[in-house]
């Protein structure tokens, strides 16, 4: 298998490069040069062997069937059910698939656990250490750290803004005692910390030095690991279905996509968005404006730009890179996404379909839901079972749905009590985690300082 940019001017790669190099060179995001066939998997098939078997012809030749067979054993075996992403019945026709059993509790654990192992892997082989610098506002953060906390070729370092994440999310950091794991508390915002990572990046001196690599959702392996739990639902379920999706930066919706592409039973896909609503405006009436980002009480799926989007925008663009990256420049200069009639006809009329649900909406969806099921859901949960419920009304859905439940309503316990008045617990393996020793370093917002800490904790 080899990868091509959506700029169309970056070399092509094997996938360990691609893995590896996150963004392509030319700005673009790594594709699958075409498209395989989907594994025909038989039906006692744990979920690790049909990851195995489905992901497969995307690493080949770079990873052999065995060793990707024992990675995927390896990453699937810290989910704490045995179904790993289990289905249950809300309604007649409404499934929730419960993504969020990984070890951080957000179903971004599918992917990092799996991501982590191959990096691992890939590392070894080459003989080469990586640095890992990230920004976090909250779930990835977490999640990239327990994805490679036991790593022996990675330095993990975590920027977080002081004081501005849940308790939850911060000690999910900073509780994790491993040598290559170290999180920094900056004074500042999210924004301030991503910054930091960006100017790192772009010191060139600084990041060959370091050897420093990210993980961030636009890497093609994390979208790649999560096109299983759709094929995972389309076999238990049979089909076709509806998947709804509480989408943030569109890497999630994505993956359902080219599970769909690749000929799994999936009718159609439900956008859902909080206030922050883009992708939903795009959807329903054309207009990609971007407007600034108000926090709200789903933090992960506070977004501005989706930046996966592109990789659907290469395809509808025939895979033509030079007309992706032109349309983006524009997208950029003028604000809007300019999308003809027949390609909207083609590519998203019929597919995607959206909905916003705002804050208030999402406490009443967190009380109607326990009122009826008994079931507690997480606040970005929540606005996927909005957004089914609006559509379904308006008979814009119909058949069998599966909301994708994407994060453990213990991660977000003041929404949850507050819609239900209930708090939820976290499972038992996190149980003591408020009694567990924290490890941080507070830095100010400032390049030079963090840099030298990133000096002084990676062993490249
Ligand atoms: C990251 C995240 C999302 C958004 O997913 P995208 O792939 O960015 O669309 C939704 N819910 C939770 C809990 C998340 O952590």
């Amino acid at each position: 298998m080899r990868y091509v940019s959506t700029r169309g001017t970056a070399p092509e790669l094997g996938f360990a490069d691609v893995l590896l190099a996150g963004l392509a060179s030319d700005g673009g995001l790594y594709m699958p040069a075409k498209w395989p066939e989907l594994a025909i998997v038989g039906p006692d098939a744990t979920y690790a062997q049909l990851a195995a078997a489905v992901l497969q012809p995307f690493v080949t030749p770079d990873i052999d069937a065995a060793t990707l067979g024992r990675l995927c054993d390896e990453a699937y075996a810290t989910f704490r059910h045995p179904a790993t992403v289990p289905l249950v019945q809300i309604g007649d026709h409404h499934f929730v698939q419960e993504l969020f059993h990984g070890p951080t509790l957000a179903f971004k654990d599918v992917a990092l656990q799996l991501v982590g192992r191959l990096f691992d892997h890939v590392l070894g082989q080459r003989a080469q250490r990586i640095t890992i610098v990230g920004a976090t506002s909250g779930d990835t953060g977490s999640a990239a750290i327990d994805g490679v906390r036991h790593c022996d070729n990675i330095d993990i370092i975590i920027l977080y803004p002081l004081g501005r994440t849940s308790e939850v999310q911060r000690r999910q950091m900073t509780t994790v005692d491993s040598p290559n794991v170290h999180t920094v508390a900056i004074e500042g915002t999210f924004d301030d910390c991503q910054d930091l990572v960006k100017a790192m990046f772009n010191d060139v001196s600084f990041r060959q030095r370091q050897n420093l690599s990210a993980v961030n959702s636009i890497n093609w392996a994390r979208v790649m690991s999560q096109v299983v739990y759709y094929v995972s639902a389309c076999r238990t379920l049979r089909g076709p279905l509806t998947f709804c999706v509480p989408t943030g930066n569109f890497g999630n919706v994505l993956a359902g996509w080219i599970a769909r592409h690749l000929g799994a039973p999936i009718d159609q896909f439900v956008v859902a968005s909080n206030t922050n609503d883009i992708l939903t405006r795009f959807i329903r009436s054309n207009d990609m404006s971007a407007v600034p980002v108000v926090p709200t009480l789903s933090p992960s799926m506070d977004i501005q730009v989706s930046s996966n989007f592109e990789r659907l925008l290469f395809e509808m663009n025939g895979r033509d890179g030079a007309m992706t990256a032109e349309q983006l420049q524009r997208f950029r200069h003028s604000g809007t996404l300019a999308i003809e009639p027949d390609q909207r006809a083609e590519w998203l009329d019929g597919v995607f379909r959206a909905a916003k649900v705002d804050d208030a909406q999402t406490l009443d969806v967190i009380g109607n839901t326990y009122a009826a099921t008994g079931m507690l859901v997480d606040p970005h949960t929540a606005v996927g079972l909005g957004a089914v419920q609006q559509l379904m009304q308006c008979g814009e859905v119909h058949g069998d749905v599966v909301t994708l439940a994407t994060a453990h309503p213990a991660k977000f316990p003041d929404a949850v009590e507050r819609a239900t008045g209930i708090r939820p617990q976290l499972p038992a393996h996190l149980a003591d985690l408020f009694d567990r020793p924290e490890r941080t370093t507070e830095l100010p917002n400032d390049l030079a300082q963090v840099e030298r800490f990133v000096e002084s904790v990676a062993r490249v």
